[in-house]
């Protein structure tokens, strides 16, 4: 991994809220001295998924995922060390230092992304000299300026020809398997996993290919739209097919429409609803829902009018749900038997298109008419029974208007309120341990992680540092630290030691809440250090009361003891 000063990381990470860049992308609420929120990295229906702004660090005490504001975006925008630092640098207004060096993990990652470019440059230099396949695309009425835009290509019928063009050699080969364009037979023979399709590259949020997406030519073939498969670059559940041209194509976007096909995307686009998005052969996950709205803050989701459709549909609304902050909305469209925005556009027109989204089904409407699909509003049974299908739905919704607008359209239709009767959530279980029955130096550790800068006020030499205790070796090294780089976070002080064998133990400490406020830690540690000093009187002491026994002591020795004992006794 390349190397950066960790000044400049102190630094990067002092001028970064971390509440803001996770905030942006997880619907957090505040929760005492913290913010919670559903964990992003594992499922769950109770928040175990904190943020801390005195940390500056997440935890979460489901699935352990913890770190700082770098991590998080490493994580959550599968974004690589230096991308995830540049982003926050370029947040803070940082220029990056110049001597950032790549190491042999960015140059595999780069290599990837390499082939994926060398193979979508394969993809369109043989559509070019494919007839068959230009004549379908202009078939579809997809112009060479759509095609450029989207990067579209044609891979050969063959089993070898993007391993004969690009395979060059074992090397090669190995990286075009693990960026999925290989595919591998029993008889462990490789060959071309995408042959005789029309290929659409996939680009991530920088506009780099990471995957393809390739349609068969002829209408009876199967199946038809092929995915690359899961790789280190590409996880098709966080992916939106077409997000980087509408981005480009667009100063602002104001919406976006999410459709089902790259056909339907790329068609839209050529007749100017440059808005256009797919998921990639998934239903909306949550994570597409937050990318989503993280990029406009109307979302068009358009779906087949029959059952599948509206199941689909109602998937979308239970990604969208926690995440409908105020200012945000989400619509729902219903094409017609036996049409796809595909084909609309070309009958209608961008216009056409246009004014059946003005007329989509918003959110709130949705939700209340497929709720109570099957339910009989005009008995008390079936508005109870609607209530309480809505309740624990609602009680996702992120404070505001919109939830307390939905609550009341609630009461309207049920004549019962959201929240009467609707059990507490669980606590999740976080142990707070008090700090004074914890060792001393167990104790210490954790004020000083609780909030580093307490360490600046311990002054050195520390008298406790040839105390034989556990833990005496790494307090002394937190300190140092703490003394060395005094602006340091919990989260930057926490990535310091990520490496280090008690690493791990520093960051369970460091989630566990403490209680007491910045004056009350101070005290402690004062009170915890005195008494780790004491404690190294006392065992000189009691090395010199041995010797004594043993051997006597020359005079030095015994001027030593009596002003141990001396000072000893001032201090208890
Ligand atoms: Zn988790």
């Amino acid at each position: 991994m390349a190397r950066l000063p960790d000044a400049f990381i102190d630094d990067l990470l002092a001028r970064t809220d971390i509440v803001e860049i996770v905030g942006a992308r997880v619907p957090l609420k505040r929760k005492g001295r913290e913010y919670a929120a559903p964990c992003p990295f594992h499922d769950e229906r109770t928040p175990s998924f904190y943020v801390s702004p005195t940390k500056q660090f997440y935890h979460c005490f489901g699935c352990g995922a913890h770190g700082t504001a770098i991590s998080f975006l490493m994580n959550y925008d599968r974004l690589e060390f230096l991308d995830a630092v540049e982003e926050l640098a370029r947040r803070a207004g940082m220029e990056m230092p110049k001597d950032t060096r790549a190491g042999p993990q960015d140059n595999d990652l780069r290599d990837q992304y390499a082939a994926l470019e060398a193979a979508a440059r394969l993809f369109q230099r043989q559509l070019a000299d494919s007839p068959r396949a230009l004549s379908y695309l202009q078939g579809r009425g997809v112009d060479a300026d759509t095609r450029a835009r989207f990067g579209i290509g044609y891979a050969a019928d063959g089993y070898s020809t993007l391993l004969d063009a690009l395979g060059t050699d074992e090397r090669r080969r190995k990286l075009l398997e693990r960026t999925g364009m290989l595919s591998r037979n029993e008889r462990g023979s490789v060959y071309d996993k995408f042959r005789d399709r029309i290929m659409f590259p996939i680009h991530d949020r920088r506009g780099r290919v990471i995957a393809f997406g390739g349609r068969v030519l002829d209408k009876d073939a199967s199946p038809k739209y092929l995915n690359s498969p899961e790789t280190p670059l590409f996880h098709k559940g966080r992916e939106l097919y077409g997000l980087w041209q509408a981005r480009q194509a667009n100063q602002k976007l104001e919406r976006l429409v999410v459709v089902e096909g790259y056909m339907d995307v790329v068609t839209l686009f050529q007749f100017g609803v440059t808005q256009a998005v797919a998921t990639l052969g998934t239903s909306t996950t949550a994570e597409h829902a937050e990318l989503l709205f993280r990029n406009a803050p109307d979302v068009y989701f358009c779906f087949d009018g029959d059952a599948a459709g509206r199941r689909a549909a109602w998937r979308a609304v239970e990604s969208v749900l926690p995440r409908m902050k105020d200012g945000r909305q989400a619509f729902f469209l219903f094409l017609p038997e036996g049409e796809d925005p595909d084909t609309i556009v070309r009958k209608e027109g961008a216009a056409g298109f246009d004014a059946r989204l003005a007329q989509a089904t918003p959110l709130s409407q949705f939700f209340f008419e497929e709720l109570g699909r099957d339910i009989n509003r005009n008995t008390l049974d079936g508005r109870a029974r609607l209530a309480e299908r809505a309740r624990p739905l609602l009680a996702q919704l992120p404070d505001g208007a919109f939830a307390d607008l939905m609550r009341q359209e609630l009461q309207r239709q049920t004549g019962v309120t959201a929240t009467v009767a609707a059990a507490p959530p669980p606590a999740p279980a976080r142990r707070v341990v008090p700090a004074q029955k914890r060792s001393l130096v167990r104790s210490a550790i954790a004020l000083l992680l609780q909030q580093p800068s307490l360490g600046l006020q311990l002054e050195r030499p520390y008298r406790f540092d040839t105390l034989r205790a556990a833990g005496v070796p790494l307090l002394l090294e937190l300190l140092e630290v703490v003394h060395q780089r005094p602006e340091i976070s919990t989260g930057a002080l926490l990535e310091h030691f990520a490496g280090h064998e008690q690493g791990e133990a520093l960051r369970k400490l460091a989630a566990q809440p403490l209680p007491g406020d910045e004056q009350s830690w101070a005290v402690e540690l004062h009170d915890a250090i005195a008494q780790l000093e004491r404690q190294t009187l006392q065992q000189r002491i009691d090395e010199l009361q041995d010797k004594q026994r043993a051997q006597g002591l020359d005079e030095t020795d015994k001027y030593e003891l009596r002003m141990l004992l001396k000072v000893l006794a001032g201090r208890a």
